[in-house]
């Protein structure tokens, strides 16, 4: 590309608050065949809120939201803010509390065992979800995140916590399908969850379930199948593919983790970002060519 054109592109960009960092990712970009995005904090607004709450026969709901809550202060997840604003109350403070990684966390609060986390996460500590197998499923199928609380080996209740998908994220997706590229989602949120939002945003691809070290992974096997992947994301555990995509854009509200590892960063975090890197890497080719 000309010295000029490359001048004219990221500056149009940049006015519409897509920076790009390395000047390389200009031309990059349009080269893409997929584009995969991270789910929480980056095709949703990333600030879940509890909207349900179902304990076992003979538990009090707010109890088991309290001690949740109480359990989830030590933690950074999105999750445990949600339940720390709906127990509003005074809550304990865990005497341990140890995170989980992909899965939740267990803690202890006021002498009890708390688990707080997904269904893997039970299932690993054998155990059983009993009569909260069906709301959970429920919540899931509802494009919802349900956390499973169990207090001393026992399950105790399931919550349902909801993250409102960004305004631009279905035009972002809908204008990258116009121009032929591929349309992933990466999360470690629960499959049901993944694909009900997968569903309502028209994203053709989707890997649940994914641990925060399979990110990465998940990145190489879309580039396999598909070609040249743009991974979008903002948290920590976002960065190793970031660093790995053919190109990194990274959620400018979000982790410095993740900008540092992006090519590009969208700085208000508004997804019609993509589209216009797309715009512009193309223009500055096509002035070349
Ligand atoms: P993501 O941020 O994509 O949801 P994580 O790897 O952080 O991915 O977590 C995967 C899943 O594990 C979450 O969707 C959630 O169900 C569960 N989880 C992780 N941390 C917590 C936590 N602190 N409290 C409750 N659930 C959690
Ligand atoms: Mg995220």
């Amino acid at each position: 590309a000309t010295p000029t054109s490359i001048m004219v592109g990221t500056g149009r960009a940049a006015e519409l608050g897509v920076l790009f960092r390395k000047g390389d990712a200009l031309q990059t970009v349009e080269g893409s065949r997929v584009v995969a995005f991270d789910k929480t904090g980056t095709l949703t607004e990333g600030k879940p809120a509890l909207v349900r709450s179902e304990a076992a026969p003979g538990v009090a709901p707010a109890e088991v939201l309290r001690l949740a809550a109480s359990a989830e202060q030590g933690s950074e997840h999105p999750i445990a803010r949600a339940l720390e604003t709906a127990a509003q109350g005074a809550l304990s403070q865990p005497e341990d509390s140890e995170a989980i990684a992909g899965h939740g966390l267990s803690a202890t609060v006021e002498g009890r065992a708390l688990l707080v986390g997904a269904k893997r996460l039970m299932t690993r500590e054998g155990i059983a979800l009993g009569p909260l197998e069906a709301t959970h499923d429920d919540i899931a199928a509802a494009g919802q995140t349900p956390v499973l609380v169990a207090v001393d080996g026992a399950i105790a209740g399931v919550f349902a916590v909801a993250d409102r998908v960004k305004p631009g994220a279905r035009a972002a997706v809908e204008a990258l399908h116009a121009q032929g590229i591929k349309v992933a989602m990466i999360t470690g949120d629960t499959r049901a969850t993944a694909q009900a939002i997968a569903g309502e945003l028209g994203i053709d691809h989707v890997e649940a379930e994914v641990l925060p070290e399979g990110k990465l992974a998940a990145v190489k096997a879309l580039r396999e199948r598909f070609g040249p992947v743009a991974f979008v994301g903002d948290g920590i555990n976002d960065a190793p593919a970031l660093a790995e995509a053919e190109v990194g854009i990274a959620i400018g509200t979000g982790t410095d983790v993740a900008i540092e590892s992006a090519d590009i960063v969208l700085v208000s975090g508004e997804l019609a970002g993509v589209v216009e890197a797309f715009h512009v890497s193309g223009a500055v080719l096509r002035n070349i060519r």
